[in-house]
């Protein structure tokens, strides 16, 4: 890299500039200021952005007359009742069951992988699914990874299948793919959500021209966002002025890593291994197109498959408390502090609901940082 290049690369890296930073802050209140109503509501699907906004305290500065809310972004919290317990199941016939640790502790219909485990059953937490193909070289046992999350994590998982795998290993695929939660979230019919934050690094594998139809469809603006204080800040900005003028357009507020087509390679990838299919998304809906189901040529890495798994119930409250409103905070109707169990009987080292299992999960991210922390003093 030559001398210009290296200051370039510098500058791009003053993402916490406090200047920047009240600068924003001032013209974001100003912007939501010519909007006739309040508040202006609008919403991210990312677990990353909120651990962002709630980190750096964000919503302390933020205008009182906008509202940022969390969608269904963490892979963990919409994990579906019966497909951890398809995990559980294959664990208790016997099977190695290999899956991130955010998954240890979510419930199932009455148990969880971490009550199996503490009952003797093999499960292993696993970094990558590299790890959990490495486990399977080293045993003759069968190794099955329970695959969760979005399309970030189905293309690492996609790109296993694809290579040379050991013959004791399968995948129960939970994955999910995000777009159609969108769309079924921007269709509500009493939404309060007039436009959308998209998560950059998912849009660095399906570029940001995926997201024009959205758009157009609910004329719901969609602003790509990186995860820096500033990006996130900026991406506000540009998203209110979106709302302000009445344009349902994607802008790419994250273009050092997004592009307009994304990442094509890992696309081929992920659409060789994998087909969309209607799934249950714990708390929320059946969301059309909303699960990564592998397709029939891998049906011999296919948990379901292998093992005779039923077709997936379409999942339920299950053994869920019933004041849990999970569901209703993953499509922007209610905060965690709505929730009676909130702090209370809910907590991270004893959850009740999926979300505040995960680190990811607004439940969780609520409980750690505050969600409207107060900050004395701060400049507006
Ligand atoms: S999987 Fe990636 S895009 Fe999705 S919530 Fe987590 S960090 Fe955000
Ligand atoms: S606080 Fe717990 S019980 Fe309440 S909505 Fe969040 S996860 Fe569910």
């Amino acid at each position: 890299m030559n001398g210009p290049d290296v200051a370039a690369a510098v500058r791009q890296l003053k993402f916490r500039d406090p200047t920047r930073a009240e600068r924003l802050v001032r013209t974001l209140a100003r912007t939501v200021a010519q909007i006739d109503h309040a508040p202006v509501t609008v919403m991210h699907v990312c677990g990353s952005h909120e651990q962002a906004i709630a980190k750096f305290g964000l919503r302390a500065v933020l205008p009182k007359g906008l509202d940022v809310i969390m969608g269904p972004g963490c892979p963990v919290c919409i994990t579906d009742m019966p497909e951890v317990d398809e995990a559980v199941d294959l664990a208790a016939r016997g099977a190695r069951v290999a899956t991130y640790g955010d998954m240890m502790r979510v419930p199932g219909t009455t148990r969880s992988l971490a009550d199996v485990q503490a009952d003797g059953g093999r499960v292993h937490v696993v970094y990558s699914v590299a790890q959990a193909v490495d486990l399977a070289r080293q045993t003759t046992d069968e190794v099955v990874f329970f695959a969760t999350g979005f399309e970030t994590t189905a293309v690492a998982t996609a790109a296993v299948v694809l290579g040379e795998l050991p013959p004791n290993f399968s995948v129960l695929s939970a994955h999910k793919y995000v777009p159609p939660a969108m769309e079924l979230v921007a269709a509500l019919p009493d939404t309060r959500i007039e436009g959308f934050l998209a998560a950059g690094h998912a849009a660095i594998i399906t570029g940001w021209k995926l997201f024009e139809p959205l758009a157009a469809r609910h004329s719901a603006p969609v602003v790509v966002a990186g995860f820096e204080p500033l990006d996130i800040l900026a991406a506000l900005v540009r998203l209110v002025e979106l709302v302000r003028d009445r344009q349902p357009v994607v802008v790419n507020m994250y273009p050092r890593c997004v592009s307009a087509e994304g990442n094509l390679n890992a696309q081929q990838q992920l659409w060789k291994v994998f087909r969309l299919a209607g799934g249950q998304w714990r708390g929320i809906a059946w969301v059309p197109d909303g699960n990564l189901e592998l397709r029939p040529d891998w049906a011999h890495v296919d948990a379901r498959v292998r093992f005779g798994l039923g077709a997936r119930r379409a999942g339920g409250a299950g053994e869920a408390a019933t004041e849990c409103i999970c569901g209703e905070i993953m499509i922007g109707r209610a905060s965690p502090t709505d929730c009676s169990l909130f702090g209370t009987t809910c907590l991270p080292e004893a959850p009740v609901g999926a979300c505040m299992v995960s680190s990811e999960g607004t439940c969780r991210i609520w409980h750690q940082y505050g969600g409207h922390p107060n900050l004395a003093g701060t400049a507006r």
